[in-house]
């Protein structure tokens, strides 16, 4: 049963699995679905990343298809109608890098307020100004998170114990959650999660509703030097707003793991913004959280294939 790789896992195949299955592992396929129909008419299992685009056409070029791995959270790429139509399981790693892209998340946040690296090369320089080193702390801040899942909930955590007040916006989560009870994170609405912040961090997934969430309208209600961090997936703000937003208020500054075109072109405006910091969707990965994702994934797809 052949089990065929379009991405790079980011992590060593385990023996178990290549000695049970035929595994065909060839990280450029993600470009090209044409070959991956070719080389995949056999396949029962297709594992992919974020690149990949299993639309309809694809998961109907493969006839013997029983799964799709997908080695990560966001499940946009995946046309995850057409594989309940044709009765294709599909297998994410749920929570397996929610740690890690929690902690950048802080780490975004460290870095706005005390730009260490910008102190390191002043110090290295020869510049010793320690005035124009002053950092702010984060203990009193306000960190508004919308989408409070998996990532969302863990960045509340940590964001109360460095004193931060959190509130939040996430129609779906209950007042008697645990974050409400004994974090004591505040539910609110996304226009006040907009106005109250000092940073605001989005966990949304990208499906139909959450396009564009954020808009110039939501960007207006921001505080003029509020913080905007976007781990979760580029359409979900309007580009073209941000661009807007951040060349108009200087003291505003964003920090984009995701992208809506990734990567980026050459050309690409937001390239010269001073008060952006930019990253190649690496959020959630770490060494710890790629293990762990590769081992569930394979994992589930073998409870799948093995019936
Ligand atoms: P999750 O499903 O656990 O949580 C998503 C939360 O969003 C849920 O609580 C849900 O109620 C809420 N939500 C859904 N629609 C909403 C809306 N319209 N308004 C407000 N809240 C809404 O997902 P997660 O594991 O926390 O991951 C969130 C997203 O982060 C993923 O979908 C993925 O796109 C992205 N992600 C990025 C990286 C990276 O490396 N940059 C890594 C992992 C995940």
């Amino acid at each position: 049963m052949p089990i065929v790789i379009t991405e790079d896992v980011w992590w060593p195949i385990p023996d178990w699995i290549t000695s049970k299955y035929e595994v065909l592992q060839d990280f450029t396929l993600w470009s090209n679905p044409e070959h991956i129909v070719s080389v995949g008419a056999n396949a029962d299992a297709l594992v992919v990343r974020n690149r990949t685009k299993v639309d309809r056409l694809l998961l109907e070029s493969l006839p013997r298809l029983r799964v799709v791995g997908r080695l990560g959270v966001g499940l946009d790429n995946i046309d995850l109608q057409a594989c309940r139509d044709l009765g294709i399981v599909v297998v994410a790693a749920k929570g397996c890098n929610a740690n890690a892209v929690a902690e950048y998340v802080i780490a975004c946040m460290f870095q706005h307020a005390r730009f260490l690296s910008v102190c390191d090369s002043c110090t290295r320089t020869g510049v010793w100004d320690r005035q124009k080193c002053m950092g702010r702390e984060l203990n009193g801040k306000t960190l508004g998170l919308i989408g409070v899942g998996d990532i969302g909930q863990r960045v509340a955590v940590r964001a109360r114990a460095l004193g931060l007040r959190v509130i939040a916006y996430d129609p779906f989560l209950l007042k008697s959650h645990m974050l409400v009870q004994d974090f004591a994170v505040e539910l609110t609405r996304l226009q006040l999660v907009c106005q109250m912040s000092d940073y605001i961090s989005v966990h949304v997934p990208l499906t139909a509703t959450t396009r564009h969430l954020i808009t110039e309208n939501e960007l207006a209600l921001c505080k003029k030097d509020a913080v905007l961090i976007n781990t979760s997936r580029g359409g979900i703000i309007n580009e073209n707003a941000l661009f807007t937003h951040l060349t108009k208020q200087p003291e505003s500054f964003a920090f984009l793991d995701v992208r809506e075109k990734e990567p980026s072109a050459a050309d690409d405006p937001f390239l010269l913004l001073p008060n952006l910091f930019l990253t190649p969707h690496i959020a959630g990965i770490t060494h710890e959280s790629s293990q762990r994702v590769a081992e569930l994934v394979l994992d589930d797809i073998d409870r799948v294939l093995s019936g």
